[in-house]
């Protein structure tokens, strides 16, 4: 089954990467979120960006948009559909997003406060990214902190740069060199994005601000790069599932529902599924599979749209009968027809273990 899965791929059809965000409190995490899913008011709803459960979807159409200023050439190409960015910061949830030693997430987004350098829970951020072996861009938040910098909305970072003040420029430096010296106290080597030609061996930084907008750009042109360029073969479609709880709820009239990352492959209503529960595996079928209403549509009665089938990357919720005990950060296996439920069973549950030895790690 599994080498049918990979014959199958093909680097003409990627699916979308998955990104997190982490980093220590208040370096602006959620700002920085909050920014690049603002929407241009005047060009009205931004290309199809999709609020999903636990994550926001940008259709390549809304990059393409976002990323314009930085690519005036247009000398970047566009192969993945889009970008899966998970909603919730902050390394707890980072924990849990894992399945087998390795990350749901494609990439990471490291913020640090280019005003504090490195704090503790910038380390705690930099031995989890590394235990999971996921590749990450460091955004130097914050840049509009700078005394006396003229902010450029939405701007280029290396053009918003050049017209700062000389004075502005020496700050500028001064807080980069020391941020790649506390780095490279960690072993890691770091370059500004711009100069880094050795993307395998040095970490890039981005310099952002989340209120003014400058670098998000270059920080979205950079995620697109780095991952259809250099991870294209963890980006093919399997026709095999792969999925992960991000969030066990009970929502009214659903009963217990489980908000789930699809990394990889296809889920249908009907489909026979298998899960950690708390008190031993859980099998059960998909009854309904859900996503948030658009905005616009509020005046719809139900709060969710449904779903016959989804196709990864996305965040979906899933309404199903014995729920309950379903535990977040688990692994959730399809049966298919030639597939035996009691070895899915144990399979899923060998994971738990591990899960909790990563948690006692970390
Ligand atoms: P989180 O804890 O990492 O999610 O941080 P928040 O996004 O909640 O931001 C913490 C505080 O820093 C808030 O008051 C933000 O308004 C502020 N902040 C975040 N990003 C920036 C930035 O780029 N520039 C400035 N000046 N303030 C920022």
């Amino acid at each position: 089954r599994h080498k049918a899965a990979l014959d199958a791929r093909s680097k003409d059809d990627l699916r979308s990467p998955i990104c997190c965000i982490l980093g220590h409190v208040d370096t602006g995490k959620t700002k920085l979120l909050d920014k690049v899913r603002q929407t241009n008011v005047q060009e009205g709803e931004a290309g199809g960006i999709t609020q999903q459960i636990g994550a926001t979807y940008f259709p390549i159409e809304a990059i393409k948009q976002k990323t314009a200023v930085v690519n005036q050439d247009q000398s970047m190409e566009f192969k993945v559909p889009g970008l899966l960015i998970i909603d919730t910061p902050g390394h707890e949830s980072f924990t849990n997003l894992r399945s087998r030693g390795s990350s749901l997430c494609n990439i990471a987004i490291l913020v640090i406060d280019i005003m504090h350098g490195l704090e503790q829970q910038t380390l705690e951020s930099i031995r989890l990214l590394r235990a999971r072996k996921t590749p990450f861009i460091v955004a130097l938040n914050k840049i509009d902190r700078l005394y006396g910098w003229e902010a450029i909305p939405n701007n280029g970072v290396q053009d918003s740069l050049a017209k700062q003040s000389k004075a502005v420029q020496r700050e500028f430096e001064d807080r980069v060199q020391k941020t790649k010296l506390a780095l490279a106290e960690q072993g890691l080597n770091a370059e500004l994005y711009y100069k880094n030609r050795n993307m395998a061996r040095n970490v890039s930084l981005v310099p952002t601000s989340a209120v003014t907008g400058e670098g998000v750009p270059d920080m979205l042109k950079l995620l697109i790069d780095l991952t259809q360029n250099r991870m294209s073969d963890k980006l093919m479609y399997l026709s095999e599932l792969e999925c992960t709880v991000l969030e066990v709820k009970v929502i009214e009239g659903l009963g217990t529902t489980i908000d789930v990352v699809l990394s990889n492959g296809i889920l249908r209503e009907g489909d026979r599924i298998v899960l950690c529960g708390m008190n031993g595996p859980i099998a059960t079928n998909v009854r309904a599979l859900l996503t948030p209403q658009p905005l616009r549509e509020l005046r719809v009665k139900s709060a969710y749209v449904h779903h016959k089938e989804v196709k990864a990357a996305l965040g979906v919720k899933i309404a199903a009968n014995d729920l309950d005990k379903a535990i977040a950060g688990s692994r959730l296996l399809l049966v298919g027809p030639d597939d035996d439920e009691e070895e899915l069973m144990d399979e899923v549950m060998s994971d738990l273990t591990s899960l909790e030895n990563a948690l006692d790690k970390s």
